[in-house]
Order: structure tokens, then C-alpha cells, then sequence
């Protein structure tokens, strides 16, 4: 789901003290940067039709941030797959809701 280098923590609830303890100098700041950039990562969210078998045959793909994805896939659900249109629906996609890698 989520990589990171082997050499450095992985669990993103460890303070910054561990963090640089671990990856000192340049590392650190590298290793910042590219936390940064797995966390702006693993905002974005995705849905599949093809991991939930329909009657249509359905293949769409819908991937963005999560309020994105719930917007179309809801959508999709109701136009497409016949779901009744009503708050339930949508808690219930936003927990299929897949972090994308
Ligand atoms: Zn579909």
C-alpha cells in the first residue's frame, strides 16, 4: 500500500525526534520530502466496477481525491447500477473506497 525506504521508519505516527535519529543530514530532508509526497499519495482514493461483478458488465475506473470519487461513484451507482439514491449509498461506497499506491 504504502513503500517506504527500508532504512527508515515506517509508521507515520512516530515523532520527528525517531525520525531524525534514524535518517540523519540530507537523508532526513529526502526522507521528509518524500513522505510529503507519499501522504499527498494516499489521499487519493479509487473505486472499480470490475471488483464488484454487475449485470452491465461494468468495467469504470474512478480514481481522484475522496470527496471526487464519492461524487462520480455515487452517481455511477444510481444512473448505471440501479442503487436507490439515499444517504446509506453513499457511506457504503465511501467504505470501498481503496487508497491508491
Ligand atoms: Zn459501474
Amino acid at each position: 500500500m504504502i513503500r517506504m525506504r527500508n532504512d527508515c521508519p515506517t509508521n507515520f505516527s512516530l515523532s520527528l525526534t525517531s525520525i531524525s535519529e534514524s535518517c540523519v543530514g540530507s537523508d532526513k530532508l529526502k526522507f521528509v520530502g518524500q513522505l510529503r509526497k507519499v501522504m499527498i499519495m494516499s489521499d487519493r482514493k479509487s473505486i472499480d466496477c470490475r471488483d464488484y461483478p454487475s449485470e452491465s458488465g461494468c468495467t469504470l475506473r474512478v480514481e481522484g481525491t475522496e470527496e471526487e470519487v464519492l461524487e462520480v461513484a455515487v452517481n455511477h451507482a444510481i444512473t448505471k447500477h440501479g442503487h436507490p439514491d439515499n444517504p446509506e449509498l453513499r457511506e457504503e461506497i465511501r467504505g470501498l473506497l481503496k487508497p491508491v499506491e
